[in-house]
């Protein structure tokens, strides 16, 4: 069984994440590339699932800028057995069809049983690509998983709702999304680190695509450009400071003042 494990480099949220005002971007330069949170959890659910039913190869795919590689590395030094890497300066400000285009033809092109995604990356957190990709590779969806069972010949899992939790099956091939209730994913071993230089990283291009691109209806020239264009960016103002209210045995009138100035009350 292939699964391939779409991870998504993203800036780092420990750092400052800083808005390009020039491309309305984000600025990659400013912020360290690290694996998106969800995708690692993502990759780590199968890698467990990989190591205890054996006789599955887990491919970790993205469609990134060129110097996001890295990120690559360490899904495999994790253990992802190969990777996948679409990376083209054409396609620089995707938007989400465009995206989810690429990817069903990379996809398509993979062969997956089992394609694995989270639910919403941390910088564009869209949160529609799983549906996306479903629709335009015609496969059975389940979101937003919080548990997950994958057999031979289905998956199944769970998921929070707000009255309740649901059970999902699908049959394979299925795409997924996890959640960040999945468990942390592992720091890669110095073994991992090693074996992940000999691992298979095939870079592909748009050109590389463009058969799979038609085959979904989205061909080559048509993905070159993307649809929806960015009209304006702005950063968000600082925050202003707040005010701090000792009690000098007026604090609860303030406090309620406060909040009812602000419709909070
Ligand atoms: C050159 C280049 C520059 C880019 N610059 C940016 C940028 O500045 N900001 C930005 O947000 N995106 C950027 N992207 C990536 C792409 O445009 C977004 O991934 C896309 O719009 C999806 O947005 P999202 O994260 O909101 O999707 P969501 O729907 O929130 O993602 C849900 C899940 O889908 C999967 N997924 C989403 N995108 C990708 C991907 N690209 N590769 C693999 N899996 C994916 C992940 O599993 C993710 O958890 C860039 C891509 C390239 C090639």
């Amino acid at each position: 069984m292939k699964i391939v494990v779409l991870v998504k480099p993203v800036p780092d949220t420990f750092g400052d994440r800083v808005l390009s005002l020039e491309t309305g971007l984000a600025d990659r330069a400013a912020s360290e590339t690290v694996l998106d949170e969800i995708t690692e959890r993502a990759l780590e659910t199968v890698i467990r699932h990989a190591e205890a039913s054996g006789d599955v190869e887990v491919v970790a795919m993205t469609m990134a800028p060129a110097e996001s590689q890295s990120t690559l590395r360490k899904a495999l030094a994790m253990g992802a057995a190969a990777a996948v890497h679409i990376a083209d300066e054409r396609l620089a400000g995707a938007d989400l069809v465009r995206t989810a285009q690429v990817l069903a033809a990379a996809l398509r092109r993979a062969g997956a049983d089992l394609v694995v995604t989270g639910n919403g990356s941390t910088d564009g957190s869209g949160g529609v690509m799983p549906s996306m990709l479903a629709e335009l590779l015609e496969l059975p969806a389940a979101t937003r998983l919080e548990t997950i069972e994958i057999t031979a010949d289905a998956v199944r899992g769970t998921r929070e709702t707000d009255g309740g939790t649901q059970a999902v099956t699908a049959p394979l091939p299925a795409i997924v999304s996890i959640t960040e209730r999945m468990p942390d994913p592992r720091f890669p071993a110095l073994k991992g680190i090693m074996g992940a230089k000999k691992k298979p990283l095939e870079v592909l291009s748009l050109d590389d695509l463009a058969g799979e691109l038609e085959g979904i209806g989205a061909p080559l020239e048509e993905t070159e450009e993307p649809r929806s264009i960015m009209l304006a960016a702005a950063q968000r103002p600082p925050r202003e400071a707040g005010e701090i209210i000792t009690d000098d045995g007026t604090a609860a009138e303030r406090i309620a003042a406060f909040l009812a100035d602000r419709r909070l009350a």
